[in-house]
């Protein structure tokens, strides 16, 4: 039901009110200064917390689960509020794609023990789906996971496992059975990041920090009681964890956070950007604001009568599109820092300043060219949606022309 404008102002201000008392200088500019997926581990946790004992960590859960119970609009202003005010990024694999997965699939058992934990932030989640040679075509994955009576045992690797040093818990997908096609045979499993065998090691991103890892299985015993769904079924537990994760990501609200943070940049600049530079950063407004308009097209186009096709087409479409606009966002960032883009350190109080946000507009612009390779890279995602339009997805094939 609709709410009343009465309601709705109440709600901004109840929102507005809770950042201005919660979300300290410090953690602003943590959200701020995120160069990666997430930002500072510590500011995670401390608004991760704050959002905890408010009761609105979970919006998008069910209320029963500890969610909020908001309507989508009251979702998406919470989001863009959070955005607009520099909230840290949470390290946020258990709340959007996790957590969901098991209230849908998980036994009482499983949700028992693990929901508590991720709502409070005691548990963090890695996801251990790519491999060396199993990206794009995920089911090519081979890690082994060996029956030995009520538990397997798994020996391979996974590959750019995202916080698996931060991480005290991993969902993955295994290979328990050789089928006819290699959908089949993969099992979805939960285990613990101290399990005796298992071993995290660092991978350098292109900014230098350390976001992502190889993990690496070494006869690893993981309990049967930990698989999600049935065994060598996994395939269609990890296409409903998609699912989620797709439900709960913010779009627009990111790209508004670095289109914010491209206006600052503009504005600590003391230099006079080049005309045609302006032009750009103008453009960029442009298509944010078409962007804000196919987002709301597209998802009421994919909110049809239980239309599949147009629901994935629709995810696709808002991948593609709002990945390669937040790094043209970054790029237009590095050019408007200029010399100050390249130089780490510069004494004096005007030059210091600038040399630091031109320093993070370069993190930023190298930091996001991550975005069109993970949940999917653009390649894969645009033939996704050609083949997801083909089976029905009409009423979005008018909002993809051009891509
Ligand atoms: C920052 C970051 C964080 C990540 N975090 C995680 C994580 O936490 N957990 C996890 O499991 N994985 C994670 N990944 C891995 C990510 O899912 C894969 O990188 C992605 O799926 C691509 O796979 P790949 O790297 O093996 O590239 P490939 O699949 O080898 O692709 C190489 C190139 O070929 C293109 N290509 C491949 N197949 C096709 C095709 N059929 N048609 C057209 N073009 C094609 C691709 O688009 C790409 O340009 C992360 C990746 C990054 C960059």
């Amino acid at each position: 039901m609709a709410m009343s404008p009465e309601d709705e102002k109440v709600f901004r201000d109840e929102v507005q009110a809770f950042l201005t008392q919660e979300l300290t200088a410090d953690l602003r500019k943590a959200g701020y200064e995120t160069t990666g997926t997430y930002s500072a581990i510590e500011a995670c946790r401390l608004w991760h917390h704050r959002l905890y004992i408010k009761g609105w960590i979970a919006p998008a859960w069910p209320k029963e689960h500890g969610g909020t119970g908001w309507t989508p609009w009251q979702r998406m202003v919470f989001e863009q509020a959070c955005a607009k005010a520099n909230a840290p990024i949470l390290f946020a694999g258990g709340l959007r794609s996790i957590g969901p997965l098991l209230i849908e699939k998980g036994t009482p058992e499983q949700k028992e023990w693990y929901l508590p934990a991720i709502l409070s932030g005691d548990d963090l989640w890695c996801q251990g789906f790519s491999e060396p040679n199993a990206g794009s075509d995920l089911a090519a994955l081979h890690i082994a996971a060996r029956s030995d009576g009520d538990d397997f045992i798994l020996n391979g690797s996974k590959l750019w496992t995202t916080g698996a040093h931060l991480a005290n818990r991993m969902f993955c997908l295994v290979r328990t059975a050789k089928g006819e096609r290699p959908q089949q045979g993969i099992s979805f499993l939960l285990l613990d990041m101290d399990t005796p065998g298992l071993t995290v090691e660092p991978i350098a991103m292109l900014t230098g920090e350390h976001e992502f890892n190889q993990v690496r299985f070494d006869e690893v015993r993981v309990p049967k009681k930990n698989l999600v769904g049935n065994e060598n079924e996994g395939w269609a537990v990890a296409k409903s964890l998609m699912r989620h994760a797709r439900a709960s990501n913010t779009t627009s609200s990111h790209l508004h956070r670095a289109f914010a943070a491209l206006k600052r940049l503009c504005a600590e600049m003391q230099m006079q950007p080049e005309p045609g530079l302006m032009a750009s950063f103008h453009a960029l407004q442009i298509e944010l604001d078409a962007f804000d308009g196919l987002e709301l097209r597209t998802r009421h186009a994919a909110s049809g009568p239980h239309n599949e096709a147009e629901e994935k087409a629709a995810a696709s479409l808002l991948k593609v599109v709002a990945t390669e606009l937040h790094q043209k966002i970054t790029q237009v960032g590095m050019a408007l820092a200029g010399p100050y883009a390249m130089v780490e350190h510069v004494e004096g109080s005007n030059q210091a300043l600038m040399a630091k946000e031109g320093g993070l507009a370069t993190a930023k612009y190298l930091g996001l060219r991550a975005a069109t390779i993970y949940s999917g890279t653009s390649e894969i995602h645009r033939n996704l949606l050609m083949s997801h339009l083909e089976k029905g997805g009409s009423l979005l094939s008018s909002l993809s022309k051009g891509l």
